[in-house]
């Protein structure tokens, strides 16, 4: 009914010294084309058409983390993509606090309304294939001219210890988010090893917390200064707190090609995979893989 193409961007290790730059997302889903930056070559690049953008929080926050803790370190993060000073001035973007919804599914409803929702995964990880995932974000777009319709972070604290202060750092919650808010506007992975969209996170440092000069850039190129445009932080098809659709059984692979009756779209799943050290050898056993 709804879903395009769907495409998982896990954790690459590359030797430091590989030519680097940001790499947008795009709608081309499956095997793509790369160029030199291992950036997708083909496919309509995503990004917001409004000048600012909404968000929610799943008020069923975490079992393990302080509702107000979330929504602090989820502003933080988000804010930290926000007024980018690029050379020629601000970045266009901005975001928006909408209410807390009481949907706890990562789902684009095309009829109907919708939120882009950052919620926990306190006590199951649905998803095949990503079984290591830190964290994922779901992005649906249209096909044809790359515009972002709808944009969901799960964070997978199921199987792993996620924190939130400065002290005893393990995986931390804002650079899990701030480096997930990047897919959420239309980044994709970079191999500068600098940046916070690289996919690489080493657990227990906080460097993701903040984007890097490489990352301004990626948001300086979407974004430019001065783009033509209104704030309407409004999700598609308006704002709604509950949730529509049935959840699916979705994996960080490839999906099939979907057509929807006025609008072709695609979905994509970027997924945060950190090198373990903090991670429960058990989920490696139950699922028999890496
Ligand atoms: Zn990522």
């Amino acid at each position: 009914m709804k879903l395009g193409a769907v495409l998982c961007a896990l954790a690459f290790v590359i030797a430091p010294g590989s030519a680097a730059a940001f790499c947008r997302s795009t709608s081309c889903a499956g095997e793509c084309a790369r160029d030199d930056n291992n950036c997708k070559s083909l496919g309509a690049p995503l990004y917001w058409p409004s000048l600012c953008v909404g968000f929610s929080l799943s008020n069923a926050g975490s079992a393990n983390i302080a509702f107000a803790v979330f929504q602090d370190i989820a502003i933080r993060s988000i804010a930290s993509w926000s007024s980018l000073a690029c050379p020629k001035g601000e970045a266009s973007i901005a975001f928006v606090a909408s209410p807390a919804v009481s949907c706890h599914t990562a789902e684009y409803n095309l009829d109907g309304a919708n939120a882009n929702i950052i919620l926990f995964q306190d006590s199951k990880w649905a998803y095949k294939s990503a079984d290591n995932t830190l964290a994922k974000t779901t992005v649906t777009f249209d096909s044809v001219s790359g515009e972002i319709l709808d944009a969901d972070i799960e964070i997978n604290h199921a199987y792993n210890e996620i924190t939130t202060g400065d002290a005893k750092v393990g995986y931390d919650l804002q650079s899990i988010l701030t480096h997930e808010f990047g897919h959420f506007i239309g980044l994709d992975h970079s191999l500068d090893f600098d940046a916070t969209m690289n996919a690489s996170y080493d657990p227990g440092t906080v460097e993701l917390r903040t984007p890097e000069e490489d990352d301004i850039g990626g948001v300086c190129t979407i974004y430019p200064p001065g783009r033509a445009g209104t704030c309407n932080p409004a999700p598609h098809g308006g704002f709604s707190d509950a949730c529509h659709l049935v959840a699916e059984e979705s994996a960080c692979a490839l999906g099939r090609p979907g057509h929807d009756r006025h609008r072709q779209t695609g979905k994509a799943f970027a997924c945060l995979t950190a090198l373990a050290l903090l991670r429960r050898c058990s989920l490696r056993r139950r699922t028999g893989s890496r």
